[in-house]
């Protein structure tokens, strides 16, 4: 088995997914791509929320040029995902894209593919094949009757074999379902079969809430496993609930270094104060915090510093105040009306400590 750390590495604009432990958290956006304002403005706001790489759909010739015009507005990578059409994707290309979704055994004759593929080259941009349980390959899906992981594995080995007789190798490979133990079947056989980095996703996965654990599930097991070098989350959502998801998911398994943690306890009868809504206003500040620090939030004082004694920053509840506590140790009593902002002030004192050093 390919262990993340021992995939190729592939150049994706400043980016470099495969070869190392990091995880590039990437979204996809849900604005026409032609409406360069919308996509601009949502690339803007998944950017803020932590995404590294995004990709756009290009469905359309009009699509292809708002390209060049969303690529000068925007700091990170672009992604454009194209389906059968050579020629969109040889716009995009032309038009400055870094990365380009498209799989070769779809493209038709080959003179087409050769095209893409050369375009790729002297561009440095490479290709994702996306093979997904959901449009596997008719010669597959009469061979297997239905989509199975050994059957996605040879559309992957199908449509790399194209790619390779070319002698292009900056190749990722992402192997989607939405049924979660399929998806981790098919991306174990991946990563034992080749080192082409993995692009983790379980497609369709759902909802905001659905849709989270699903994907928590598939893609943390992988994870656990040292699968996977970039990841989407896949929701019927904002995308930048996907980004959110994605780190709160990388964090679980510390593979995201600029990132806070919250602790908060479950609550029970020795609660003194209203913590879950103490835990959701600190959730929400933490979001735009970039700097490795467990913030830990308790409903009381019995156990509450000594219970999170691993925290940098924390506060336990009492009766109409709370403990502000560093390191397990009480620094001082703040009233429960003050205990939010005192806990925010001392949040952003860290984070411009950890800024400094
Ligand atoms: Fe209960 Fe206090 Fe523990 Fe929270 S910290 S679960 S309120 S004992």
């Amino acid at each position: 088995m390919y262990h993340r750390t021992q995939t190729r590495p592939v150049r994706v604009g400043n980016v470099v997914i495969g070869g190392s432990d990091r995880v590039v958290i990437q979204s996809m956006t849900s604005t026409k791509t032609a409406d360069v304002e919308a996509t601009v403005a949502q690339i803007h706001r998944l950017e803020e929320a932590g995404c590294e790489v995004v990709r756009v759909t290009v469905n359309t010739r009009e699509a292809a040029e708002a390209i060049r015009e969303i690529k000068r507005r925007i700091h990170i990578p672009l992604v454009a995902d194209i389906h059968f059409d050579y020629r969109l994707a040889l716009a995009a290309i032309e038009n400055g894209v870094d990365k380009v979704r498209i799989n070769p055994g779809n493209i038709g004759k080959r003179d087409r593919v050769e095209a893409v593929v050369r375009a790729c080259k002297e561009r440095g941009i490479p290709i994702r094949i996306g093979v997904n349980a959901g449009s596997l390959e008719q010669h597959i899906l009469e061979k297997y009757g239905y989509p199975t992981a050994q059957g996605m594995l040879e559309s992957a080995l199908y449509h790399i074999r194209i790619l390779e007789e070319l002698d292009f190798h900056d190749i990722i490979v992402s192997m989607k379902a939405s049924d979660v133990p399929l998806a981790i079947e098919a991306y174990k056989l991946a990563a034992e079969t080749f080192d082409y980095p993995l692009h983790l996703g379980i497609t369709e996965s759902g909802t905001l809430f659905g849709g989270t654990i699903r994907s928590a599930a598939g893609l943390g097991a992988l994870l656990a496993m040292g699968i996977g070098n970039t990841i989407r989350v896949s929701l019927s959502a904002d995308p930048v609930e996907e980004v959110k998801v994605a780190r709160e998911l990388l964090k679980s398994f510390h593979l995201i270094s600029n990132a806070p943690t919250l602790v908060s306890c479950p609550t029970c009868g020795r609660i003194d104060i209203d913590l879950i809504a103490v835990a959701n206003e600190i959730e929400a500040y933490l979001q735009h915090i970039r700097a490795p620090i467990k913030v830990s939030v308790l409903g009381c004082a019995v156990n509450g510093p000594g219970e999170a004694r691993e925290a940098d920053i924390g506060i336990a509840g009492g009766r109409g105040e709370g403990l502000l506590f560093r390191k397990g140790k009480v620094i001082r009593k703040v009233p429960e009306a003050e205990l939010v902002t005192a806990l925010k002030e001392e949040i952003d004192a860290l984070a411009r400590q950890y800024q400094e050093t």
